[in-house]
């Protein structure tokens, strides 16, 4: 058995005091992750930091030509939003397919972000539309964030406090799920906006998120699942476990890409 503080800070700066003292303190979403781990003694932080009460954190609003989402805003909002479905329809649904109602009632977009799972949906999102990651001391590019398997640009103690997404001209999603967790197989998200298209591959890659430049450039000239015909993915660097070889997931990526501009057009 191990002691843990709880503090449910009423602003940021309380939030940055509580961390700054405690020995081992963590941020703390919605806890899908991080509760289980702490139960498996993975992880025994000193005080949990609940940042879920502060004031204006889980907001969502568009405002030159951009969607912004409030790092606690819960899976479930995101996808019920009328705001993310006007602005991004792709996001919405992205968020609506995440884990189960459980899952999504509670997991939020800040913590998804901040843990970089290899295999979790919206760190997709926020590579393949260049989003722009707000933290309480800066603002990081999505290009800059995502640094590998459960590591990002993150200091210790930073705080996420939104997501700022570019509105593209047009974006797709699609993923083929574990059937059991509903984490990505594979899942690719596609965006088609002034500087070109982006696309962005998670639950593949060894070193999780990461950008498919042989089909951003085929889809630059031609905004169409029949212009990826002729590109595939190396199977070199590709994750390989119980569900799937590398040479299944490159694979994997060319049909799901396909997919996710189909839904984009
Ligand atoms: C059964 C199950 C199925 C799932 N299926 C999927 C799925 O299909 N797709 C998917 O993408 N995910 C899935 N998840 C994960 C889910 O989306 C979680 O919500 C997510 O991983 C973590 O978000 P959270 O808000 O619960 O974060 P927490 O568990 O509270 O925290 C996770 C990490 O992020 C840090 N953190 C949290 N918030 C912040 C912040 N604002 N700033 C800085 N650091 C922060 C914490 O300190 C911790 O290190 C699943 C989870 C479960 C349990």
């Amino acid at each position: 058995m191990y002691q843990t503080k709880y503090h449910k800070p009423a602003s940021i700066d309380d939030a940055v005091a509580a961390l700054a003292v405690a020995e081992d303190g963590k941020v703390l979403g919605g806890g899908q992750t991080l509760l289980p781990t702490m139960k498996q003694h993975l992880a025994s932080p000193t005080d949990l930091v609940d940042v879920g009460g502060i004031s204006g954190m889980a907001d969502i609003s568009v405002s030159d030509g951009c969607l912004t989402i409030g790092a606690g805003a819960r899976h479930a909002d995101v996808a019920a939003s009328s705001v993310v479905r006007d602005a991004i329809p792709a996001l919405a649904c992205l968020a609506g397919g995440i884990g189960d109602p459980a899952v999504r009632s509670m997991g939020t977009i800040g913590g998804s972000v901040a843990n970089n799972d290899p295999a979790a949906d919206y760190p997709a999102a926020v590579l393949g539309l260049g989003a722009t990651v707000v933290t309480n001391t800066r603002e990081i590019a999505a290009d800059d964030f995502f640094e590998g398997m459960f590591t990002t640009a993150l200091e210790e103690d930073e705080i996420i406090t939104a997501i700022k997404f570019p509105i593209p001209s047009s974006a797709g999603y699609s993923k083929f799920p574990n059937p059991a967790s509903r984490y990505a197989m594979v899942g690719v998200f596609v965006a088609n906006g002034g500087s070109g298209a982006r696309v962005a591959v998670t639950g593949a890659g060894q070193d999780g998120v990461f950008r498919a430049d042989s089909m951003e450039s085929a889809l630059s000239s031609n905004f169409s699942a029949g212009s990826l015909d002729g590109t595939s993915l190396d199977a070199d660097g590709m994750m390989a476990d119980i569900h799937g070889t590398a040479e299944y997931r490159a694979h994997l990526v060319s049909v799901v890409a396909k997919r996710a501009v189909t839904s984009a057009v």
